[in-house]
């Protein structure tokens, strides 16, 4: 048998399929599509995923090399065609695809975890009783594995165990280590689910439908222009409507129908959350992914979900390759998140990779959002939840008017602050920028502190005692005179969540009333957690942070929110910019006034008081919103009326990226095709040392726009010349 391999190499120039021998003590049931193996290639030993087998290679048999072993994980053979699909999609390589796809222990060859198993023999259990000779510790652990059944060795004392072993009273064997059983507890939390609303009922309907054996979606489950496919849905359902029951309820058809589930969420913060309420309702099935857990327990999940023990899969971007069969329902919860699309090459969409896993499984997709993407309303069947569970109505939103103040909050803000601390209550405040101050420069000569890597300004973070590069991580210690011109005085600009913290905690903290700050610079997926709970547990306090804190969280009584400057997002300049102000507002009143005292009040400070984003978010008009955002794209030619591909070309030297980006720019319209645009060069500013420059091409036909970025990209690749230059392509650029 041979196999074709794809080896995973990192460089692009490499394509195409390599043919290998199986090693000797390999069998032919170990070769299938998806199988891994070890293979030398280019004088170093890799990992190689086998695309396809064969019974004879066109190579010379002296050419021939072998493999050097099977590794145990194997891949779905749907999930090797669903990376050359990605490969394809994001002008990449399937062996770079295949990377991102595959947990990191499955190639590196980890074995399952095993641990040593203690079980009692029917001698051992006689020896309990008839007066056998024991040791305290022997008769201990015979206890317990008699009370517990199989045990894992460790606590128990191996070399116990082994002395009972050796008189028969135990087996000991070495066994693949299951999760511990999730105790019934988790469910006896969830009990009974609860009766759906009626709006649940309504928007479940369809969608059960859908999932029924016998739909086959025909009649009337387009999306609103008759696009899309039927057995897309969106969720457009306010925050707090109850969507993750309607999430539950699909899912629990899905399963009853024997098919598997995966439920993608935004944020690692909130694996734990979504967790939590499936495992209440399905148990020990429901098995998590996501890039926070360590290599061997995120290849633990994997492997059960592989081997059919876990049905659902729960997690964020790169659950959406959970090794499942026969998968039934996949759900994108907090669709609008720009954390579904990946940084790295291939830049892939989670979303659109979603889409597609669903279409091949004759999956039903349902994505869900409060203020869902324009994209998403254009493509899906959508299905409407216009109140909460609860019956409340959604905060009322004021807007206040910074123009011509000075101090970062307005005086309402303090006044509601203070109000909510006597009140006891919650309040959470949102600022989108971390740090103590957001630029310093010398009040002599004006020089600005830059990163000497980017051309961007180091922010002041107080209390780590330096100035820091958000883009390069470059840091240096806190100036205290100018080096051009040798001032003392140092002036810092603008105000990040550090500062902001420092005036609240000055302001409002007690013991009862904690101020705490949640942002990337509270290290650790763990810290992060510790926080949330603190904030969940305290009777009363303001957690204040970056847009982490808008997102998806269920405080049952956060009676204030507040926006510090609802403008940031805006000042970018990106078609979606209006689109990420309304979405902040809406998720941070959303965060609000769910089942407390009062109904919630939510207060967003702004430069722009009548910019149509914050009138229409004050008023909770989504649906306005979207309609004028689809109208806008439509007149512009953006998606999803277009494709956008962006390259950026980086290099030392600015002539190389500026001479490569030229190169595509011409290759990419000696292409031809008529609907296609292309804009650029355009420079960018400097990131890490390199100079960049910017393509961005535009076509009314998706595949056209990628088969000419692909095809132009691959030749400059290989222009010596331009060796230098690193490519980076992006498909729907966020
Ligand atoms: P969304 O995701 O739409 O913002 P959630 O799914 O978080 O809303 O639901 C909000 C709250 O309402 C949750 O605490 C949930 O347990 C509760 N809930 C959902 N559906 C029902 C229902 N049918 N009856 C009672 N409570 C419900
Ligand atoms: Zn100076
Ligand atoms: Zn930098």
């Amino acid at each position: 048998m041979i196999a074709r391999v794809i080896p995973l190499t990192q460089t692009r120039a490499i394509r195409g399929l390599f043919d290998y021998r199986l090693p000797p003590s390999a069998t032919a049931e170990e070769l299938r599509v998806g199988s891994l193996l070890r293979v030398p290639f280019a004088g170093r030993t890799i990992a190689a995923v086998v695309a396809q087998t064969a019974t004879v290679s066109e190579l010379a048999p002296e050419r021939l090399a072998t493999a050097l072993a099977v590794l145990p994980a194997r891949l779905p053979a749907d999930l090797v065609e669903l990376a050359v699909w990605i490969a394809d999609e994001y002008c990449s390589t399937p062996a770079r695809a295949l990377q991102v796809l595959l947990p990191a222990g499955a190639t590196r060859g980890l074995q399952e975890r095993r641990a040593l198993v203690a079980a009692i023999t029917d001698a051992g259990r006689s020896a309990l009783g008839d007066g056998t000779r024991l040791t305290a510790a022997q008769r201990a652990a015979l206890t317990a594995l008699a009370a517990h059944g199989p045990t894992t060795a460790a606590p128990l004392g191996t070399a116990t165990l082994r002395r009972l072993e050796g008189r028969g009273l135990v087996s000991v064997a070495l066994e693949v280590q299951r999760r511990p059983a999730r105790t019934h507890s988790v469910s006896s939390i969830a009990a009974a689910p609860p009766p759906l609303t009626a709006e649940q009922a309504a928007a479940l309907g369809p969608i059960a439908a859908a999932l029924a054996p016998s739909a086959d979606g025909a009649a009337g489950a387009e999306g609103e222009d008759g696009r899309g496919s039927a057995r897309e849905f969106l969720l457009h359902g306010v925050t707090g409507s109850g969507k993750t029951e309607v999430y539950l309820r699909a899912a629990e058809a899905t399963l009853a129908a024997g098919r598997t589930v995966i439920i993608l969420v935004p944020e690692i913060a909130l694996t734990p959350q979504a967790l939590a309420r499936f495992s209440a309702r399905f148990g020990d099935i429901v098995a998590v992914l996501h890039s926070g857990m360590s290599d061997g327990r995120r290849h633990d999940e994997w492997l059960r979900l592989a081997r059919g023990e876990a049905r659902v899969a729960v997690g964020a971007r790169s659950a959406v390759f959970a090794p499942l069969p026969d998968i039934g329902l996949i759900v994108v919860d907090e669709e609008h998140e720009s954390s579904y699309k990946h940084e790295g090459d291939p830049r892939y969409d989670a979303r659109t990779v979603a889409a597609r896993r669903a279409r091949v499984h004759g999956a039903v997709l349902v994505v869900g959002s409060a203020t869902p993407r324009p994209e998403s309303v254009y493509a899906s069947r959508r299905l409407l939840m216009r109140a909460r569970v609860d019956g409340r109505g959604l905060p009322a939103v004021e807007i206040l008017d910074m123009r011509g103040r000075h101090n970062p909050l307005h005086p309402d803000t303090r006044l509601a602050l203070a109000d909510c601390r006597h009140a006891g209550g919650k309040a959470i405040v949102l600022l989108n920028r971390r740090g103590w101050s957001n630029f310093l420069s010398c009040g002599s000569c004006g020089r600005v502190w830059m990163c000497p890597n980017c051309e961007v300004a180091l922010v002041l973070h107080r209390a780590g005692g330096h100035v820091a590069c958000h883009h390069c991580g470059h840091r240096e210690r806190v100036p205290t005179t100018c080096p051009d011109c040798g001032s003392v005085s140092v002036a810092r600009h603008g105000a990040g969540t550090e500062r902001l913290e420092h005036e609240l905690v000055a302001a409002l903290a007690a013991p009862e009333f904690p101020v705490l700050r949640l942002d990337a610079d509270t290290a650790g997926h763990d810290a992060r957690a510790r926080i949330l709970e603190r904030f969940h547990a305290a009777p009363s306090g303001v957690l204040i942070g970056t847009q982490m804190v808008a997102k998806g969280h269920d405080f049952a009584d956060v009676g204030l929110g507040v926006v510090i400057d609802a403008d940031q997002t805006m000042r970018f300049p990106d078609f979606r910019a209006e689109e990420r102000t309304f979405a902040l507002i809406t998720q941070l009143a959303g965060r609000t006034g769910r089942a407390g005292r009062a109904a919630g009040r939510v207060l967003v400070q702004t430069m722009e008081p009548s910019a149509r984003p914050i009138v229409l978010a004050a008023q909770h008009d989504s649906e306005t919103f979207v309609r004028g955002e689809l109208r806008r794209r439509k007149a512009l030619g953006y998606p999803p009326f277009a494709t956008l591909v962006r390259v950026i070309c980086a290099a030392l030297e600015a002539d190389g990226a500026f001479t490569a980006a030229d190169a595509l720019r011409a290759r990419v319209l000696a292409a031809g095709a008529a609907d296609l645009a292309v804009l650029g060069p355009a420079p960018l500013f400097m990131l890490r040392g390199k100079a960049r420059y910017q393509l961005v091409v535009r076509a009314l036909d998706r595949a056209t726009a990628v088969r000419a970025v692909r095809e132009a990209v691959d030749a400059v690749v290989a222009d010596r010349a331009l060796r230098e230059v690193a490519l980076s392509v992006d498909v729907d650029p966020q």
